[in-house]
């Protein structure tokens, strides 16, 4: 949560920081700052998004080529003008930039307090700020050994860029549990929250650890850690095309990044399915095949969408692999004493590979002998690094705060997994394998088909548009992509939804069904049809109205539902990634009719760096 962007070289940082808070709004966007040192800091900061930072920055004396810029997504303090970053120590010795939480803040205020310290802001951050200053101050030592000394007694995570007034030319840097990447250029560096802002500068970063200080000039970078280890930096290349940063003709990033999917499914699987579909190679986790292959159970940990996939992937092991898993809240696994141990296998799922609970979930699995796998998007990531294995989405980059394509790119790595234990575990035979490989790759071509539909999906939307609620059904491996259509809808629309197995309506949400609530019912042609038909029924029954995902070719279902939008047919293991492309297609356009804010919904931010 939260961006982060800094620069120091010869270049002018203002324009590379406005642009740098551009590309990470999509991280946080209750406020915007800004920190020039051109002989002295010069502070811009506002409630609001970064236009709105322009604007207050307009006619303003912007020079200098050392900066910092901060987009918040609030934790402690409302979105408010004083709330914003950068936050300045008392004296104004230091300024600081800071994504993440200081757990201890209250208690480090109070003695600050005591020393003479006034608060100007409700935040954690301005802890830091005045904690540094006072360190540095009191034990008179250099900047970097005021930081590195001060953070030892935070409790909490932090991606962190400071500037000391007294030490010009000069950006520091520290990091723990929230992510900060180093851009590495000729005369200069960048710094920020994750590499977008730096791609179009250079391609060589390295990507910080936890609990390391980085002290960066134009042309020296010295890392060590917080006791003073010298660490040698690891410099990294990465192969990220500025093009996905961009919304093109889309007039917003969901609804560009809901259009990739026949391209970030088939990038997913590209390279990994053999031509002729009669194998897989999943490069990341050959090292540990033994002990997959032996696995006697899964546990896969991960929150919101990725959680929802994780539902997918429970099906498909379980069904493809027969090999038992439990998909677990990666918050509620962290603090429990789970049983975890040899023979387990733990898939933690993340799209930015950085989210806070997610990350801490396979911390608290490791020293216990279980084998932790992790499937991310962003290369590089902490969840990554630290996991044993994994396999990259390879979904390019998602900018929509609703997660859309990395979603289905989950669910291509987690059903080529399946296929592949299913193989080598001799659930699957020869011919069984081949043609679930070969159904994937015709996947693509499929969800296109989907997309076709989307103007009939716009109808549908602005029918139900004034909807308060909105129910979705599913069944078997459908469920889950019942709940994620609702998790879309609520995000983005604010139009409250529940996703539901389908049979459990009864037990309860059957009472809310009347003429106002649309029920999407997931039915398609598969051993549950008949099953979910009948649901459909007990709707109808009760005069709810009923949009039904449906397989191309029945024609029963429109003498039930109220309306149809039809998938073409395909396997039951791979049909989650052609359901819930109308879902996504529907919850964007309910969304873009009651005049949402797509991209930026309110409260959420991407890549959910705290706890
Ligand atoms: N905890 C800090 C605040 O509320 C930083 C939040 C963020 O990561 O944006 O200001």
């Amino acid at each position: 949560m939260c961006g982060i962007v800094a620069y120091v070289g010869e270049r002018t940082a203002y324009p590379i920081l406005i642009k740098g808070l551009q590309r990470l709004e999509y991280r946080g966007y209750d406020s915007a700052g800004i920190a020039l040192a051109n002989g002295g800091i010069r502070v811009y900061k506002c409630k609001g998004r970064v236009k709105d930072l322009q604007a207050l920055a307009r006619d303003k004396e912007v020079g200098g080529s050392i900066g910092m810029g901060h987009t918040r997504w609030a934790t402690h303090g409302e979105p408010s003008d004083a709330n914003a970053h950068p936050h300045a120590s008392e004296r104004g010795i230091f300024h600081v930039v800071h994504n993440g939480i200081i757990e201890n803040h209250a208690h480090l205020r109070r003695e600050l307090v005591r020393r003479g310290y006034t608060f100007r802001s409700e935040t954690d951050t301005e802890v830091l700020a005045n904690l540094i200053e006072d360190t540095y101050l009191e034990q008179n030592v250099s900047a970097e050994l005021a930081v590195r000394l001060a953070l030892t007694r935070v409790v909490g995570a932090y991606g962190l860029v400071i500037l000391c007034d007294r030490e010009p030319g000069k950006l520091l840097a520290a990091r723990k549990g929230s992510p900060l990447v180093i851009g590495v250029g000729e005369g200069e560096y960048f710094l920020a929250s994750d590499a977008m802002p730096i791609i179009e500068y250079t391609d060589r970063v390295i990507y910080m650890n936890d609990e390391e200080v980085a002290v960066i000039t134009p042309s020296a970078l010295d890392l060590k850690d917080l006791y003073n280890d010298v660490k040698t930096p690891e410099i990294k290349t990465i192969k990220l095309s500025i093009a996905n940063a961009d919304k093109g003709e889309f007039p917003h990033f969901m609804l560009k990044e809901i259009h990739e999917q026949p391209f970030s499914v088939t990038d997913t699987f590209r390279g990994r399915v053999a031509a002729d579909g009669d194998k897989i190679v999943l490069g990341g986790i050959l090292d540990v095949m033994p002990r997959l292959v032996e696995a006697r159970r899964v546990i896969i940990v991960a929150c919101g969408t990725s959680w929802h996939a994780a539902l997918v992937g429970e099906y498909l092991l379980e069904e493809y692999a027969r090999v038992p898993v439990e998909v677990e809240y990666a918050s509620e696994f962290r603090y429990r004493d789970p049983i975890v141990g040899e023979g387990d296998l733990v898939i933690a799922i993340s799209q930015s590979g950085e989210t806070a609970d997610t990350l801490a979930a396979i911390r608290r699995v490791k020293g216990t002998g279980a084998t932790c796998l992790g499937i991310c998007n962003v290369a590089g990531s902490s969840i990554s690094r630290e996991t044993e294995a994994g396999v990259y989405t390879r979904a390019g980059i998602e900018i929509g705060v609703a997660s859309t394509k990395a979603f289905t790119s989950q669910i291509t790595v987690l059903a080529m997994m399946a296929f592949l234990l299913g193989s080598k575990r001799r659930v699957l035979d020869a011919a069984e394998y081949r043609a679930l490989v070969s159904e994937l790759t015709r996947v693509p071509e499929m969800i296109a088909t989907v997309l076709e539909q989307e103007g009939r999906i716009k109808e549908i939307a602005e029918l139900y548009k004034e909807s308060p609620n909105a129910l979705f059904l599913g069944r078997g491996i459908l469920f889950p992509v019942a709940l994620e259509g609702a998790l879309k809808l609520k995000e983005i629309s604010y139009i409250h939804a529940e996703g539901y197995p389908a049979a459990e309506m009864k037990h309860g949400p059957i009472a809310l069904v009347d003429e106002r609530m649309p029920v999407f019912a997931i039915a398609t042609s598969d051993k549950l049809y008949d099953k979910t038909a009948g649901n459909i029924q007990e709707v109808k029954a009760r005069g709810g109205k009923v949009i039904a995902i449906a397989t191309r070719g029945n024609e029963e279902i429109r003498g039930l539902a109220d309306q149809v939008i039809e998938i073409p047919p395909c396997h039951v293991a791979l049909s989650p990634l052609l359901a819930v492309v109308p879902l996504q297609l529907f919850a964007y356009h309910v969304a873009v009719a009651r005049g949402c804010n797509v991209d930026q919904p309110r409260n959420l931010a991407k890549s959910v760096t705290v706890e």
